[in-house]
């Protein structure tokens, strides 16, 4: 407030001084050059963030997040809180003259709740909190990147001392942007002069200092960063953040449901072993989705059935507005029951639901529920995945006389899978190296696992047409068949092993 009075000040001064030269007649052109081409370069170096210490600071720096906030990651919140012990604990780490703890490293797939561990750190800890991003330090002028380095640990310092705390914690998400290998950039001055900067003040961070500094970095691509910056006295901890297991999900899904009104139907057991592969940030999409569900539909609760279909939304995206032809219908529908009869053979209960309604680029799909989380795959386990991809178009062949281009994104799943088998080392070509292998051979043996499962899969859909034409009926009548109903459907004799 005080800068814009002295400011304002200044430019009424400047104006009357322009104004008295003018009226002597002095020739002011020059002078006022000279003032516009300052404006242009004060302009300039303010938009970069130079004559700023927390231009690019964009945290709020009191965070109230108790690690009890974030639900599953046990083993990544355990591996923080014991690395936070040398925060907490300071005066016995000085004593030990035990180096300091400088930096924590947080890797893993988008949306699993590092820049949430990040902010409890500082709540856990009592300490300010900074956070940028990794994008915010690149450009393409050399020397501003380091320059916002310098600002950004300087700031942390201040605001800690502002609030009254003795410790600040930075986080730096997309590290491997700010952090990337040295030389590997084209305009590498920058970059390099930028991450040199980085490891300065990582190095200059020491357990004397009045304020703690603890470094926090966040990224998907660890692959990417500079060795530099992983050995030991930088990035000491390195802590993994892995998608959610089944009891992860459900901590989650309840955490993120604490604040909406569930009816009784409500399992999220149920949604979180259907929501297998989601992320947090997946799992909060799913709340909320289902709760805009209800509120479309004027339910005053969510229902299981908005769950559901969150977790579809999430997966496929909104339903399309656009109206295939009755014929294109049928055949959406002969596809997606082909499928899921194939699934429920060769992997019984495994159907959740089918539907036909389009959403994102998909015409119509089955959901299926994986028994529980699998790591491992075995041969047989992933050729009935490759039977699975196989029976919609099979399907569309038996019931409709040929198939269709509806299929293309089966078979590619299928060759993923089949490609799998091969690598792995558990196909007929026993153990393999990949780098020495032709092309031909892997085409090969990718065609004959293809065919082998191809044969089977005509096999029993023959044996189940009428059955599949009857699950085709009732798909273009009501849009979706849920698991049971398509179970009871299917004669139990047919079933060839779970
Ligand atoms: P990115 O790598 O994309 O930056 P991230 O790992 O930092 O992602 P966050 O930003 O922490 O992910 O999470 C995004 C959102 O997802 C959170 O705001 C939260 O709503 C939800 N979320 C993610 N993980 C969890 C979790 N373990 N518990 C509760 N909510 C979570």
């Amino acid at each position: 407030m005080q800068n814009r009075r002295v400011g304002e000040v200044l430019v009424g001064a400047g104006l009357g001084v322009l104004l008295y030269l003018l009226v002597t007649g002095y020739n002011i052109i020059p002078l006022l050059a000279v003032i516009g081409l300052g404006g242009l370069l004060y302009f300039f170096l303010e938009q970069k963030g130079v004559l700023h210490n927390s231009s690019m600071v964009n945290s709020a720096p009191r965070v109230e997040l108790p690690f009890e906030d974030i639900g599953g990651q046990e083993t990544a919140k355990q591996e923080i809180k014991e690395a936070l012990e040398f925060i907490l604990h300071m005066d016995q780490v000085q004593k030990m003259g035990i180096r300091p703890l400088r930096g924590i490293l947080l890797t893993g797939p988008p949306g699993t709740g590092k820049t949430l561990l990040a902010k409890a750190a500082a709540s856990y800890t009592n300490s300010a909190y900074v956070a940028v991003s990794g994008s915010e330090f690149i450009e393409i002028y050399a020397g501003v990147g380091a320059q916002r380095v310098r600002n950004l640990f300087k700031s942390a310092r201040e605001m800690a001392k502002k609030m009254g705390k003795s410790s600040s914690i930075i986080f730096i998400d997309e590290i491997e942007v700010l952090g990337g290998k040295r030389g590997s950039h084209a305009s590498h001055l920058e970059y390099d002069q930028t991450l040199n900067q980085l490891l300065v003040e990582m190095d200059g961070i020491a357990t004397e200092d009045k304020t703690r500094i603890l470094l926090i970095g966040a990224t998907n691509r660890m692959d990417l960063l500079d060795p530099a910056l992983l050995r030991p006295g930088r990035f000491d901890r390195q802590v993994r953040v892995e998608l959610p297991d089944r009891h992860g999900r459900l901590e989650i899904l309840k955490l993120h449901c604490r604040n909406k009104p569930l009816a009784d139907d409500v399992n999220l057991e149920q949604i979180a072993k259907e929501a297998f592969g989601f992320s947090g940030a997946h799992l909060e999409s799913v709340a909320n989705e289902a709760a805009v569900l209800a509120l479309r539909e004027n339910s005053p609760q969510i229902h299981q059935e908005h769950l559901r279909e969150a977790i579809e939304k999430v997966i496929m995206g909104e339903k399309m507005d656009r109206t295939p032809s009755d014929e294109e219908l049928q055949r959406v529908a002969v596809h997606e029951a082909g499928h899921a009869i194939i699934s429920e053979l060769v992997r019984p209960n495994s159907v959740a639901r089918v539907t036909i309604t389009p959403r994102g680029s998909a015409l119509g799909y089955v959901r299926r529920t994986p028994e529980q989380d699998q790591y491992l795959y075995t041969r047989s386990f992933l050729e009935k995945q490759i039977m699975i991809c196989l029976g919609g178009a099979i399907a569309e062949e038996i019931i409709m006389g040929e198939r269709s281009t509806g299929a293309t994104g089966d078979f590619e799943e299928a060759v993923r899978m089949a490609r799998r088998i091969i690598t792995s080392g558990i196909s007929h070509l026993g153990i393999i190296c990949q780098e020495s292998i032709s092309q031909e051979v892997l085409s090969q043996a990718i065609r004959s696992i293809i065919t082998a499962q191809e044969q089977v899969v005509r096999q029993l859909l023959y044996n189940c047409r009428s059955c599949n034409a009857a699950i085709a009926r009732l798909l273009v009548e009501n849009e979706t068949v849920a698991g049971e109903q398509l179970r009871q459907y299917l004669s139990p004799g047919l079933q060839i092993g779970a």
